[in-house]
């Protein structure tokens, strides 16, 4: 399976490059940065510390995705929506990982899925997905007699707050509860701001250094407490769930899945 990857140049762009290398199956064919990014033109292996691999990065998304069968885009939500419209005029498989989709951009990726298969995830971690699972399991054990808070930490250099993967830990919760989790997400505290609402979830961000990504969501009862923690060691593992993801969507009719769909935890 032929890959591209878009955003070659970026964190997330140089793990992805030696998870591909590493990914049986899978040859790169391709690598995209946005037009002016200095590094076009220079060869992607070696901007990711990987050794020369005879693939040049370009800004040219359209001609590089002609070789290739899948485009594999951790870039910005506006971003992967061009390339979602490049991807479906040329009948190519997306996989993304990038965060921050408004509902209105996620209604616009699911038009273009009408034409090709698409993987969105905001986390493409296997512990944190499994984490997703667990916190359905608890919320439907514990029901409403917890309270439930959610705490996320992030590098000092990310764009969106709360990170997706905390916000689809609050709705999975919610869903579970029977709540709408666009009602119940408390996302500031100050002042005399009045007891806590019992249905609300609140969501909290921390924002330092370079933590590659925390997330814990607390069930805070009477007298108890229970946490479900996901803790990211590096980047790569985020790496090796996408590529993962472009085996598993090879001949899938085209739609938007997620990475439940990939593990098969539905
Ligand atoms: P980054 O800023 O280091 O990399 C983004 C890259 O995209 C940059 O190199 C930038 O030049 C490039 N880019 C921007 N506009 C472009 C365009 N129009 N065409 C081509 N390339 C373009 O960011 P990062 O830390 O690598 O994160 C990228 C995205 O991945 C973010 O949305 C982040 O939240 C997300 N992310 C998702 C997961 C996951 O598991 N789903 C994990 C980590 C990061």
């Amino acid at each position: 399976m032929k890959v591209a990857i878009v955003g070659a140049a970026g964190r997330m762009g140089g793990r992805l490059i030696h998870a591909v290398l590493e990914a049986e199956g899978l040859e790169l064919t391709g690598a995209i940065e946005r037009a002016g990014h200095p590094q076009i033109g220079l060869d992607a292996g070696l901007v990711a510390g990987a050794g020369e691999l005879g693939v040049t990065i370009s800004a040219d998304l359209a001609t590089t995705m002609i070789e290739a069968d899948v485009l594999l885009d951790f870039t910005f939500p506006d971003v992967t929506l061009k390339n979602l419209a490049v991807c479906a005029e040329l009948g190519k498989m997306l996989v993304s990982g990038s965060t921050g989709f408004t509902p209105e951009q996620r209604n616009e990726a699911e038009k273009f899925a009408e034409k090709i298969p698409v993987v969105l995830a905001p986390n493409m971690s296997v512990g944190v997905n499994a984490c997703f699972k667990l916190l359905k399991e608890a919320a439907k054990i514990l029901g409403d007699d917890f309270d439930v808070e959610i705490v996320e930490l992030h590098h000092n250099k990310k764009k969106d707050s709360p990170s997706g993967t905390a916000v689809r830990m609050g709705e999975v919760v919610a869903d579970q509860l029977g709540r709408d989790y666009n009602q119940v997400a408390n996302f500031h505290r100050e002042g005399i701001c009045g007891e806590r609402g019992h249905a609300e979830i609140g969501m909290q961000t921390v924002r330092g250094g370079d933590i590659v990504g925390e997330h814990t969501v607390y069930f805070i009862g009477m007298g108890e407490r229970i946490e479900i923690s996901h803790r990211a060691m590096s980047r790569d593992m985020f790496a090796r769930g996408a590529t993962r993801a472009c085996k598993w969507l090879s001949g899938k009719a085209p739609g938007i899945y997620d990475m439940q769909d990939v593990l098969e935890l539905k």
